[in-house]
């Protein structure tokens, strides 16, 4: 059976696609069949319907964010982010993704309205601080250009009243995480560094 939803701790977790415009040397994916102890390889895509059937029927037990992040880009099936998250917001709950920011490469086209209503916090992964070293260790099928179209992203989400988060790991080095603050801040958008598990 495809796990579009597991649990880590109090939280749940949504998984919407194995699609990935990225190739990211530190990957989940690389390796791992899923996340504890649940496969996250799907066979097929899920819709709102197959999602909202798999989630626990006790969900005020549960933490009140749900997050979009499973093993490929959340924004690859965002007819269903749309619709699940539509649905989480009905039942009191919050949504958060963890994007690689290239939805509007994928397009072609402006999708930021969709993912600013449908997420609450949007959590782009800055992962390095300019286009070069981002394609050296992401290996974007967009090139040297996803580095600039996920700043767009941000940008355009944040304009629209997006709840705008950048994340990087520790692993990068202080020298690049400095580079990554000052862009950050240029940009008006708070940054998480995250400790490399
Ligand atoms: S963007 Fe995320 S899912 Fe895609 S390859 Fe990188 S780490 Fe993996």
């Amino acid at each position: 059976m495809d796990n579009y939803v597991y649990i880590i701790g109090n939280k749940i977790y949504i998984n919407l696609t194995n699609r990935c415009s990225n190739r990211c040397d530190f990957c989940i994916r690389q390796g791992r069949k899923g996340m504890g102890d649940t496969p996250l390889w799907l066979s097929e895509e899920p819709t709102a319907a197959d999602v909202i059937e798999q989630l626990p029927l006790n969900l005020d037990d549960y933490d009140e964010e749900v997050v979009f992040c499973g093993f490929g880009e959340p924004t690859y099936n965002l007819e269903t982010l749309d619709e699940v998250a539509s649905y989480l917001h009905c039942v009191d709950k919050t949504t958060r993704i963890n994007t690689n920011g290239q939805a509007n490469l994928i397009y072609n086209g402006d999708v930021t309205d969709v993912v600013v209503t449908s997420c609450d916090v949007i959590n782009v992964s800055l992962n390095e601080c300019n286009a070069q070293k981002y394609q050296q260790h992401c290996k974007s099928v967009f090139g040297e250009k996803a580095f600039d179209g996920l700043l767009d992203f941000a940008r355009k989400c944040r304009e629209k009243g997006g709840n705008v988060v950048f994340s990087v790991v520790d692993s990068i080095g202080e020298e690049d995480i400095a580079e990554c603050k000052k862009l950050a801040k240029k940009m008006g958008i708070p940054l998480r560094v995250r400790v490399k598990e």
